[in-house]
């Protein structure tokens, strides 16, 4: 089966890994800090704060900027559970904005309109998660525009978006945002099998996120409420949690780093390649905005004639193992518990009735995608 994403391990991360397995440090060593310097530095924010997966990232980001009870977190209907569940993991109430057809990104039309809805009514959301889906930064300009009118903070969630480029600058820069989130699940750009990173410029932000992340403890005398009683002293100051990244993690993700700007050049050479190779078939193929340049996490297409569950159960019995990106968060069980129904974000629940993710990682071969494209030919026929 080709899969529809999968890591790209070489021989130095086996390497980086091995080195860690036999030195001191298994966890809490120097590679968690290597790693955060790398991403850092390579996406332009001062801080970085590396966690055991983007779900806890995106937890410590709503903590940090202290989402709570009676609070209203809103973010997308096509995104990954965890987009929203981080709001409720603080007690906040989540609500949703349809995305753009064209995009798939946060209408940020839509948003302006329900924002106006929510001032009137009292329930302006306190943070915004726009998702930059596919690997394609949302429209940040105009969110941040809104986020100055009605005072809300923003979280972007760019899980599928390492490597990528908003107006020229790197994603993870927060130049728009409060924070960003970035996931390293081996499906998506680079891996540290689990784990993930926030990025910020705000060293407040910062120092919360480091200090929920191990337990809400510090060993930093300055941080104390009193005088330290020697060096094995710590004080615990907030309710935190075991959110740390291990070392092994971090050495991968260090290798990793290294190639993200092959992989998402890579990504760009198959994207190019099934624009033309699908072009003339009944498919709406991904818009890519110019804007942007995506890190291209995914590469969804539309069906416009045919039944997407028939197709999908045909790919995947011709060996295309190829997925679906996203069921609308609000259409969950869980979800539909709070209130939300179908036909609640209808731009959301129509992308979702037609899409398909075809195979798009790096080391996708050229042969592979042209069988991925006949295949698919032969069935549209
Ligand atoms: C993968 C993903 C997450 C969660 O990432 P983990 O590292 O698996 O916790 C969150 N949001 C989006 C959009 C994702 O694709």
């Amino acid at each position: 089966m080709i899969p529809y994403g999968r890591q790209a391990i070489n021989q130095e991360d086996v390497a980086a890994v091995l080195a860690v397995l036999q030195s001191d440090f298994l966890t809490q060593g120097p590679q968690v800090p290597l790693f955060e310097q790398s991403v850092a530095r390579f996406v332009g924010a001062e801080f970085a704060v590396a966690v055991n997966s983007a779900t806890s990232a995106l937890h410590l980001a709503c903590l940090a900027l202290e989402l709570g009870e009676g609070d209203w977190l809103w973010t997308v209907p096509n995104t990954f559970v965890a987009s929203a569940n981080c709001g409720l993991y603080c007690g906040a109430q989540v609500d949703f904005v349809d995305i753009d057809p064209q995009t798939y990104t946060l209408c940020t039309k839509q948003l302006a309109e329900k924002l106006a809805w929510a001032e009137s009514h009292n329930r302006l959301p306190k943070v915004v998660v726009p998702v930059h889906f596919a690997g394609q930064s949302c429209d940040m300009r105009a969110i941040h525009q809104l986020s100055q009118r009605y005072g809300f903070k923003i979280v972007e969630d760019a899980s599928h978006a390492i490597g990528g480029r908003y107006l020229g600058e790197p994603i993870g820069n927060c130049r728009y945002s409060d924070i960003t989130v970035f996931s390293f699940h081996p499906v998506k750009i680079i891996t540290t099998a689990e784990g993930g990173l926030a990025t910020t410029q705000n060293a407040d932000l910062a120092q919360k996120m480091q200090l929920l992340r191990s337990h809400g403890i510090s060993r930093d005398p300055q941080r104390m409420t009193q005088p330290s009683e020697g060096a094995w002293y710590y004080q615990q100051l907030a309710l935190g949690y075991n959110y740390r990244m291990t070392e092994l993690q971090a050495a991968l993700g260090v290798s990793q780093m290294q190639r993200l700007e092959a992989f998402v050049q890579r990504r760009h050479l198959l994207c190019q390649a099934y624009d033309q190779l699908l072009a003339d078939l009944p498919l709406q193929l991904p818009f890519q905005s110019p804007q942007s340049h995506s890190a291209l996490h995914l590469y969804p297409v539309l069906l416009k004639e045919h039944d997407r569950a028939t197709i999908f159960a045909q790919l995947r019995d011709r060996g295309i193992g190829v997925n679906v990106h996203y069921i609308p968060v609000h259409l969950q069980p869980y979800y539909q518990k709070m209130g939300f129904q179908a036909g609640d974000f209808p731009n959301a629940e129509d992308y979702y009735q037609r899409t398909i993710s075809l195979p798009m990682y790096q080391g996708l071969t050229d042969e592979d995608q042209h069988l991925v494209v006949q295949v698919l030919r032969e069935l549209l026929r």
